[in-house]
Parts: C-alpha cells; structure tokens; sequence
C-alpha cells in the first residue's frame, strides 16, 4: 500500500510557531514536535522526536526570523526530517472563523480572503496565523491544507450568551462575543468523553489557564458560555492581558492621559496582568518562587477572578457539576488549583490534598464525596492532527 504521508500541524501564536507531525487517522502517532520561539527576535528552533530526545536545533539570533520565513525553514526542516516521506495535508490553528465557520475548513483562496477579513478582529493573532498558510499556499499548493478554529467550539452557545448590549447594528456588524481556547476544550471533551463517560455529558467548568487564561462552560459537551469575548483581553486576568475592565477605564485614559489605540492595546495585552499587577513576571512560576508581597498580591488576584467568573458560568448552566483544570497553570500549578477549589467550597467542591500535590497525567483530585474535579492535560496540536486526518477522509469519501 502507498504512503497516506504524514500530517503536519503547524500552530502559530504571537511570537512563536508550534508544529508537530503526525500519522494519519484519529490517534496517529506523533512522529516530531518541536517549536520556533522569539520571532523577530533571537528566535531558537528545538525538534524532538517522540520520545523526547532533542534531533534538531536551530537559532537566529539577528532578528530577522520572521513568520513567513520560519515557515519556509519549518519545510524545509520537514522535508529533512520526513526523508522522502510525502505530507498528506497541513493542519493549521486559526484564532478567529468569524460567525462564518463552525467546523474545519479545507483553505483555498476564497476561505483564505474571508480569513483576512477577520485580521481587524484579531490583530495580534489572525495575521500570524494566516501567514504560514499562504507561504505554504504558494510552496505546495496542490497539498491540501485546513484551518481549525478556536472560536468554532463556541459557535454553540446560545444568542444571549453571544450578545454584548450594544446597537443591534453593531452586533450584525460582528461585534459580538465569540470566545476562543477552543480546540483546548473540544480536546477536553473528547478525552472526557473517551475516559470519563458518565461526566462528560455534564455540566462542567473547563478551566484552561495558561498564559492567555479562560474559562468555558460545557453541557452535553457543547459549550454554552466562555469568559473571553470579541478578543482573547476579555475575561480572567492573564499572564500580561488585564481581563475584564470596565470600559470607563479606557475613556478616562483616552481623556486624562492621551491614550491612543496603539498605546492601550499595548497596555491591555502586554503590561498587564501578573506582570502589570506583580510589577516582577508574567511567568507562573517565577511569582511562586519570589518572596515579594506584590507576586502573592498577584496571584491572589488571578484567583479572585477565577472564583468569581466560575460563579458567573455556573450561573449560566444553573450549575456545575464538574471542575476541569488545564493547560501550563492548570496541570502544574497545585496551589492554584486548591485556592481555586477553595473558592468553589460553597459549589460543592473540595480538593484532596494528597491527589492535588502528585504529579501527572489526567487524574481526579477531588475530595471523596466531593464533586468531581479533574487535572486533563490540553494538547490542542493533536486535535488539529485529529480534524485535520477527519477532513482529508470525508474529502476522499465523497463522490
Ligand atoms: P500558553 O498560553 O503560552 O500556551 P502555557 O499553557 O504553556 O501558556 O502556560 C504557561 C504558564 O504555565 C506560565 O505562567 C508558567 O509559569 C505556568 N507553568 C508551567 N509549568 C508550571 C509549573 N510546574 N508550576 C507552576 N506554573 C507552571
């Protein structure tokens, strides 16, 4: 039998680019991943093979690695590491599908204008996110190559849960509440579905905190309601995004300091947060570690906010059943999880200390009699490999 060739995920953020290649099929196994991190700066490639072990390491330390260019290296690399091996299709994490798209969507040149549309929407992450597509567009436009939405998981909420009180005008306009870390919680309820059958299908608040932190609220595995909105600043308070404000702020800014838009969304995205709040990092760990007041005071806020939108989705499910920690804070950060759950007593939720403080993997670390509370590792490049193995099958099964 042919080569069905390799799947090549590619998950490019603001500054970095993810990629992992992949087997075909619904579990196909990882073959490589690896990462290029500090675009545009001393940018540093590392490509691990599945075991872990380091087989390629690359810097540029002038600056001048940009996202189209670190893709061209990215195939190049590929072709390198693949020996001869054909790639079957790219799969690629797009930040914003719009109302538009709902599901993955085979790229071409239609989809991709209507991609760029979107950039106004999403400026720091759209462009990035569209820019290896197009290189790879012009490089080997006949491998097919599909777009995985992090706003698609949400198309499910209800209207209300979508809606902002804004001139109806502006909400047809687009201007209203999409939510994003999708592929995050798609990931979760499937790995939910597959090894905690009877919970899967309740209501669950998925907490995924990492750097850019959000909330979403499931039932019956659909999301009904996220924290983040119209951008991924909206929400919890997050590594350097401030999280919900109120839109007075901003006027007053406008007004008695000359703030322009330039100005504010570098404060919104990038000086806020544990960094603006800590004044010391942005970093989880390293406000842990410090003995300064202002870290703890950082992170006590961090929480707060958890807390308080945990209330908010459980009101909007009449409910939690379920509480699922995720991503960099969410799967390693103990003391988070048990202020956290602290703060959720009153929901019925309690930690079992001993389960909180072990390490690895997907684990329940609720209290006995407590209600569930689940530690589920993310890993949203498999579920781009996963959409994206699904999409080249039903393509191949049409008539
Ligand atoms: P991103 O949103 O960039 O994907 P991650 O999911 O990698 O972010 O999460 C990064 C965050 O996770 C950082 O705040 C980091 O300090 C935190 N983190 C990672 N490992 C640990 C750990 N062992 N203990 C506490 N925090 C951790």
């Amino acid at each position: 039998m042919s080569d069905p060739g390799v799947i090549t995920v590619l998950n490019a953020g603001s500054s970095s680019i993810k990629f992992g290649l992949y087997e075909p099929g619904v579990d196909g196994v990882l073959l490589y991943h690896g990462q290029i991190e500090r675009l545009g700066g001393a940018a540093h490639l590392k490509v691990s093979d599945r075991s872990g072990k380091t087989v390629a390491e690359q810097s540029w330390p002038d600056g001048t690695l940009d996202h189209r260019r670190a893709t061209a290296e990215f195939l190049e690399l590929g072709r390198t590491l693949l020996a001869g091996r054909p790639v079957a299709a790219f799969g690629h994490r797009v930040v914003h599908g719009g109302v538009w798209f709902s599901q993955p969507t085979r790229v071409d040149a239609a989809v991709l204008a209507r991609l760029a549309t979107l950039v106004p929407l999403a400026p720091l992450h759209q462009p990035h996110n569209l820019a290896p597509i197009e290189v790879i567009a012009e490089a080997a436009p006949h491998l097919p190559q599909i777009a995985c939405f992090d706003t698609a998981f949400h198309r499910s909420q209800p209207e209300l849960a979508q809606e902002f009180g804004l001139p109806r005008a502006l909400t047809d306009e687009g201007v209203r509440r999409y939510g994003f870390h999708g592929l995050s919680y798609d990931y979760i309820v499937a790995r939910l579905r597959e090894s905690e059958p009877d919970l899967a299908g309740q209501r669950l608040i998925i907490a995924h905190l990492g750097n850019g932190a959000s909330l979403c609220a499931v039932q019956g595995g659909r999301s009904v309601a996220s924290t983040m909105g119209f951008t991924a600043v909206d929400g919890l308070m997050m590594g350097t995004r401030t999280g919900t404000l109120d839109p007075g702020v901003l006027l007053y800014l406008m007004e008695e300091h000359g703030y322009d838009a330039r100005r504010l969304e570098d404060l919104l995205y990038r000086q806020s947060g544990l960094l603006g709040v800590s004044g010391i990092a942005s970093d989880m760990r390293t406000l842990r570690q410090s003995a300064e007041p202002a870290a703890a005071h950082a992170v006590a806020l961090f929480v707060y906010r958890i807390v308080r939108e945990i209330g908010s989705l459980a009101a909007a499910m009449s409910g939690v059943d379920v509480l699922v920690f995720t991503a960099g804070i969410g799967e390693n950060d103990a003391a988070t999880r048990a202020e956290v759950v602290q703060g959720c007593a009153w929901l019925g939720f309690a930690l079992d200390p001993v389960r909180n403080g072990a390490g690895g993997g997907q684990r329940r670390i609720n209290e006995a009699g407590a209600r569930p509370v689940l530690v589920v590792p993310t890993d949203e490049e498999r579920m781009i490999a996963r959409y994206t193995s699904a999409a080249l099958n039903q393509e191949g099964e049409q008539p």
